[in-house]
């Protein structure tokens, strides 16, 4: 029996408002780096933004849907509620002081469970922890002239999952896709993939009584890694085996997907790894210009009319 074992967290998508806002928070204030500018595929009048590292690496990556005016949604049962990003376990203090000083919204720094946190939101509300994690030797993104390398963001580190019932979503990370549990407290419980550190972690909060609403200042959905795109073949055949009701295999030009529900609602993916984001500009130009999939490249005059322009390169005040 093939067992469907993805290797980590690929990437987070969520649901802005503002681009602009939106583009000068993720590389101005937390240092990501803009490695694509395209169109959500599926509806190509708005923009997909994609941050990560240097390379936009699987486990490094954030992405956006900015719909200009829409409204806010809520958190709660069936999403993912936090996404944590790993940071040198010295650096939390740094981050808090950048922040106030920035004035955006951070909560001091704490512990939660066995980590060291630090929490805050972006310009739509979306609930961002970085995490103190010595163990993550990744590299992150050094290209914003006032963070230090040494206090760079190295990539994502978990998810939080929040649940009306913990049971029924552990049950399928675990014996569907291959997960361990590495603690479990209560309606808490944090699972692991691979080698269960940093960018392989799953949180889930059971016990959340009432539904989120799905709109501006929440995420979409969360998508693992598949090696390639064999494995993910067999995988979606595993899914669709075990009942599992999966999408067909999706071309999202920087990788292959497919998508599922896990029993409490949350939208999962599978992506390759490959090819990556210089599949389509040279490493150097990552994220410069607006970039099209072939089959909507015959469109790109008038897509691009329709997108709010975005201005790079803008200073934080
Ligand atoms: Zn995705």
């Amino acid at each position: 029996m093939t067992q469907v074992s993805p290797h980590g967290l690929h990437h987070v998508t969520a649901i802005a408002t503002d681009p602009q806002s939106n583009v000068e928070f993720y590389t101005r204030v937390l240092g990501l780096r803009l490695v694509k500018q395209t169109v959500n595929f599926d509806a190509p009048e708005t923009y997909h933004l994609y941050y990560g590292d240097e390379q936009g690496s699987p486990s490094s990556l954030l992405t956006f849907f900015p719909w200009p005016g829409l409204q806010p949604g809520r958190q709660g049962a069936g999403m993912t509620t936090a996404t944590a990003f790993s940071v040198p376990g010295s650096s939390l203090g740094w981050w808090h002081e950048r922040f106030k000083g920035l004035r955006i919204d951070v909560d001091p720094p704490r512990s939660r469970d066995q980590d060291e946190v630090l929490t805050f939101r972006d310009p739509d509300g979306i609930v961002i922890d970085l995490v103190a994690s010595d163990g993550d030797h990744r590299s992150g993104w050094d290209g914003v002239a006032d963070i230090p390398t040494e206090h760079a963001v190295r990539g994502l580190h978990a998810i939080t999952l929040s649940e009306r019932q913990l049971d029924p979503s552990a049950t399928m990370l675990t014996d569907l896709l291959g997960m361990s549990v590495s603690s479990e407290e209560g309606d808490r419980a944090r699972f692991g993939m691979a080698d269960g550190g940093s960018g392989a972690l799953i949180d889930v909060l059971g016990g959340v009584k009432d539904r989120g609403l799905q709109a501006g200042g929440t995420v979409h959905h969360v998508a693992f890694r598949a090696p390639d795109l064999q494995t993910m073949r067999a995988w979606q055949q595993e899914l669709i085996a075990r009942g599992v009701s999966v999408t067909q295999i999706l071309d999202r030009q920087y990788f292959k997907s497919i998508y599922f529900r896990e029993p409490g609602g949350v939208l999962f993916e599978i992506a390759t790894d490959a090819p990556g984001f210089d599949v389509d500009e040279p490493l150097l130009e990552l994220g410069r210009h607006l970039k099209l999939p072939p089959w909507l490249e015959p469109d790109r005059e008038q897509i691009a009319a329709a997108l709010p322009p975005l201005q790079l390169d803008v200073d934080v005040p």
